[in-house]
């Protein structure tokens, strides 16, 4: 099925990037052309045909799924970052981390209210930066048809979180 094959062209490195992570690489994916094109089919199939405006891309390997999700599709990309790396006037939303908290951004004239948009991200884990990200895209004015991640880490909670602020999830493949 696409979804072991999917599981299978990821790849877990343990220990990375601190002590006790199991950190799922999908440069693994990306480099496997099936793969990749089947990830972003499935990903895609549900909203083919339907007007989607944007997609909003979470730096950075939601940028490499998100372009590809954006062509197919035929909407535009929009890119929601680490804080001080846009170069025009942005719009930002603080989250907490276990320790600490972090900042992203995105273009303040990137979307206009009522756009159809799409949140893409590779993972989502506690759905801390996609939580974020939502509050950024709805603080423009979007319209937030559903947010797509390959990877769902469900202990996590993530999920759950993103569907409580009423957004749609679509995910492909999850681990425990
Ligand atoms: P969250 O905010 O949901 O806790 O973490 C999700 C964010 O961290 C995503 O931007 C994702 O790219 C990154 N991330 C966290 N854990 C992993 C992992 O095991 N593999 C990959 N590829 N990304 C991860």
């Amino acid at each position: 099925s696409i979804r072991e094959e999917l599981i299978e062209s990821i790849r877990t490195i343990p220990d990375y990037p601190s002590k006790g992570i199991l950190f799922r690489d999908i440069t693994t994916l990306l480099k496997d052309a099936k793969a990749f094109r089947r990830a972003v089919d499935a990903l895609v199939q549900p909203y083919a045909g339907s007007k989607i405006d944007q997609i909003a891309g979470i730096e950075a390997r939601g940028f490499i799924l998100g372009g590809a999700v954006a062509h197919q599709l035929s909407a535009g990309f929009v890119p929601v970052r680490k804080k001080g790396k846009l170069p025009a006037a942005t719009v930002e939303q603080e989250y907490e981390l276990e320790y600490g908290s972090d900042v992203i951004e995105m273009h303040r004239d990137a979307i206009q209210s009522g756009e159809k948009v799409i949140l893409v991200d590779d993972l989502i884990a506690t759905g801390g930066t996609a939580d974020a990200a939502v509050h950024l895209l709805r603080n423009v004015g979007a319209d937030i048809v559903a947010a797509c991640f390959i990877i769902d880490l469900p202990d996590l909670g993530g999920r759950a979180k993103l569907e409580k602020l009423d957004v749609p999830v679509r995910t492909l493949v999850e681990f425990p």
